[in-house]
């Protein structure tokens, strides 16, 4: 048997042809299984009977169920679904006047154990199936709008690059989700190598989780950088979208009240990303059962905006969404027994 929904337009045509089917079929499949919702085929017409029929016997359809389902004061709705296996993963939607944005994750846990984030302290268990990030899509699109994806859910998915490629595949395929390039962002720690890849194999969005402006301060924060250190880092993003291209990464900035968040960090900030294709997006800590962190006050988020934008750098405070459920940035950690060791997860 195999899961539709691993399948893209390339590699659903490969397997049609290899059950003696016309390839042409492939995106009329795809239209039926994501646009129309229907995952039971032996009614839809439009297919021939043999089709049908080889699809009701080799092809099924795995459906995410969710054992949580939340929707926050906010309008936030939170999934936790549960994989095959028993693991947890969280998804995340979150309306906006003139768009719907699906926060989806890419790994069970992560091995990359940033000191600020829940799923970080959590360790990693595995990645995702394609089928699995795409399950989280469907299960939204089936009751929103989605206009906007963002990869900022459980795990780091660079280090799952293969099956997020995939799953980019269909979001932005028009016999699927049809999803515009600059409404899909894949958000990294800063894996170099993999950025370099990602940059040749997609055109999505980009943003990178810089937090810090000195290597010092990222090694504690971020521990990756003592791999790929930020003049490194930058360096791979000064040309990610090529030197003829207009668009900017966007560089995600935790507010860490007393850590990263004094003027002279802002400051240091402004002075690094001059000159670069650039916006950086100012979030709010959001605060989880153990964290040593707390939140840095609006005052002082505020400040650290305005001498970004007095030095011309284009910057965001991201609103904090769905809170009151554990939604938010970096409180997702859906839930599983069997991590990896801290030795394992630093090796990586
Ligand atoms: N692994 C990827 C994507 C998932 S995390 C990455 O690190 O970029 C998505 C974003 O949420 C990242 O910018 C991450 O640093 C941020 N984040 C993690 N924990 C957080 C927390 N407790 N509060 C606010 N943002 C957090
Ligand atoms: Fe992993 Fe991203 Fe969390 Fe770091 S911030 S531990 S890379 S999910």
């Amino acid at each position: 048997m195999i899961n539709l929904f691993n399948y893209t337009e390339s590699s659903l045509r490969q397997w049609l042809v290899s059950i003696d089917e016309p390839p042409s079929r492939g995106n009329e499949i795809l239209k039926i299984l994501h646009q129309q919702h229907e995952t039971d085929f032996s009614a839809c017409e439009q297919l021939s009977k043999s089709l049908r029929q080889k699809l009701a016997s080799l092809a099924n359809v795995e459906i995410l169920s969710a054992t949580v389902d939340n929707i926050a004061t906010d309008g936030t709705h939170k999934w936790l679904f549960k994989l095959n296996d028993g693991n947890h993963i969280e998804t995340v939607f979150i309306p906006e006047k003139n768009r719907g944005t699906l926060c989806v994750s890419s790994q069970v846990g992560c091995g990359l154990n940033c000191s600020f984030c829940a799923t970080g302290k959590q360790g990693f268990n595995r990645n995702l199936t394609t089928a699995e990030i795409i399950a989280q899509l469907w299960v939204a699109s089936k009751h929103y709008n989605i206009t906007n994806i963002v990869f900022m859910g459980m795990g780091e998915p660079l280090l799952n690059i293969d099956n997020v490629v995939d799953a980019i595949e269909l979001m932005l395929s028009d016999y699927a989700y049809g999803l515009s390039k600059h409404r899909v962002t894949v958000s990294t720690s800063g894996l170099v190598p993999q950025m370099q890849q990602l940059a040749q194999r997609t055109d999505v969005a980009l943003a990178v989780s810089l937090h810090a402006p000195d290597d010092a301060l990222r090694n504690i924060l971020v521990p990756i950088n003592k791999k790929y250190n930020i003049a490194t880092l930058l360096a791979t993003c000064k040309n990610y979208f090529g030197t003829s291209s207009k668009r900017k990464v966007v560089y995600e900035y935790v507010m860490l009240d007393g850590i990263n968040d004094t003027p002279e960090h802002a400051a240091q900030l402004a002075s690094i990303l001059k000159d670069m294709p650039a916006k950086v997006n100012l979030i709010p800590f959001n605060p989880f059962i153990g964290t040593q962190y707390q939140r840095s006050s609006n005052e002082r988020i505020d400040k650290f905006y305005q001498i970004l934008s007095e030095q011309g750098i284009v910057a965001t405070t991201r609103k904090t969404r769905g809170d009151d459920i554990a939604a938010a940035c970096g409180q997702l950690k859906g839930d599983f027994n069997d991590r990896t060791s801290r030795r394992a997860r630093e090796a990586v």
